[in-house]
């Protein structure tokens, strides 16, 4: 499959439109992974989805998680990755799988927490870190991610003692946690993290300009783990498909998913797998109170509206207002707007509601759900509810509800405790380097570590 830059102009009636077709240049999907951002700007898309159904659509219940993404793998890569590689791959990142609960006819939960971090991130996180080692067979390279919460410590996880990788972390001016000094490099381990004296979009752009800086990028060969690599966005894709062949035989009619959406990375990799092929009527995007998209989607994008402040909610990993995947869903609407309009249904769930959703999955179902879960429900509830529906939605439980302890326990009345290995998380750690957010400050504290 190959890739192609999402780059765009935007115009002045502020509508963004993509360049030329012609103009685009095409890469194959293990350089996209390698090189991460393309040379023109913008972020990678693929330009020609593959169909995956001859791969998927036999598949059944029987089907294990590491089966299934093997299988896709070596499809997306072409002839860049054999089928033996695609099964190390898929067994070396997923020691742990998606749980899929049918709660009745109309509602299943699909729990994507049961990772290292108890979060979904570790999906793409951990397959992205095993595919890079299967890419690379020993070759030095650095992975640099900008990190928050627990998110370092699923990125440190997923490549510790992965062969010839450096892990570069980039923290925003708040504490670190669940990082091991043990692994740092200048104590003979591979991670390095880094406190940047600004936010994470400082982060974010310092991680643009360093791949950008070629002398460097090419000098420590250089790649993200953020979703801006399109190796940890795809995978994302594989726990749609797997719930569509558990579900496949067990329901009629139509199949939505709802999708807590932050940086709408789940939403895109959800859009993914239904070009690849996959039998779906739509896809609700549950959002909070911070809803730059509602417009957007609903055709009225004005860009200033995305420069709005964040509110704070009880659904904090929603809490976004200039989502990272942007350009990539703009490039969606770009391609196909009529499409776009029918299949993605935008819904914007409050405080209230999130927490009468999050009770009633607790009465109704005894299922604790964690507040990105609750307002995927509370939207998916919403919509079940609407005159003629009698499909089948299935709900992205993102995190771990016992992470979000208060608020469930202001939900349900009951009070949840955190598996060992989550609790571990929470342990305070110290960065290599504190850094003002320049590219100088950055390449000097790296080279400083070696
Ligand atoms: C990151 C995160 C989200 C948001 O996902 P996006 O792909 O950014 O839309 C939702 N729920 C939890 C628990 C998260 O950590």
């Amino acid at each position: 499959m190959d890739f192609c830059s999402t780059v765009y102009t935007n115009s002045p009636e502020g509508t963004p439109r993509l360049q030329n077709p012609e103009d685009r240049v095409l890469v194959p999907f293990k350089e996209a992974v390698l090189r991460c951002l393309p040379k023109e700007g913008g972020l990678y898309v693929p330009e020609s989805p593959v169909d995956l159904r001859p791969f998927f659509l036999h598949m059944g219940e029987e089907t294990s998680y590491p089966e299934l993404a093997a299988a896709v793998t070596s499809q997306l890569f072409g002839g860049d990755l054999n089928p033996l590689s695609a099964s190390r791959i898929a067994e070396s990142a997923f020691t742990f799988e998606p749980e899929l609960v049918q709660l009745d006819e109309t509602f299943s939960v699909l729990k994507l927490y049961k990772g290292p971090t108890g979060v979904f991130k570790d999906f793409g996180i951990t397959f992205l870190a095993a595919l890079l080692e299967e890419l690379l067979q020993g070759e030095q390279a650095m992975v640099i991610s900008a990190a928050r919460g627990n998110t370092g410590a699923s990125i440190a996880g997923a490549f510790k003692g992965r062969r010839g990788i450096i892990t570069t972390l980039l923290y925003p001016d708040e504490p670190i946690e669940g990082l091991e000094s043990s692994s740092y490099v200048p104590r003979g381990g591979n991670l390095i993290p880094i406190r940047v004296k600004g936010n994470l979009d400082d982060c974010q752009r310092l991680i643009g300009e360093v791949i950008r800086d070629r002398s460097f990028a090419e000098r420590y060969r250089v790649s993200s783990a953020n979703a801006i690599n399109p190796g940890r966005l795809l995978p994302q894709s594989f726990y749609f498909l797997y719930s569509f062949i558990k579900l496949k035989k067990r329901i009629s009619g139509e199949l939505i998913f709802s999708i807590p959406s932050g940086n709408f990375g789940n939403l895109i990799a959800a859009l993914y797998a239904w070009e690849f092929g996959m039998p779906v009527n739509g896809y609700i995007a549950a959002m909070n109170l911070n809803n730059p998209f509602g417009e957007f989607i609903s055709g009225r994008l004005v860009p200033s509206r995305l420069e709005k402040p964040v509110i704070p909610t009880l659904s904090p990993a929603l809490d976004v207002s200039r989502p990272s995947n942007h350009e990539r869903l703009v490039a969606f609407y770009q391609s196909a707007p009529a499409v776009m309009r029918n299949m993605v249904f935008p819904e914007s769930i409050d405080d209230a509601a999130m927490l009468q959703a999050m009770e009633r999955a607790w009465k109704k179902y005894r299922i604790h759900l964690d507040p990105q879960g609750a307002v995927a429900f509370a939207a998916a509830e919403r919509l079940a509810a609407s005159r003629d529906f009698n499909g089948h939605i299935v709900v992205l439980a993102t995190g771990h509800p016992a992470k979000y302890a208060d608020t469930v326990f202001r939900a349900s009345g009951k009070r949840l405790v955190l598996p060992e290995k989550l609790a571990s998380l929470a342990s305070p750690a110290e960065p290599v380097a504190e850094i003002e957010p320049d590219l100088e400050g950055l390449e000097n504290a790296i080279a400083g570590c070696f």
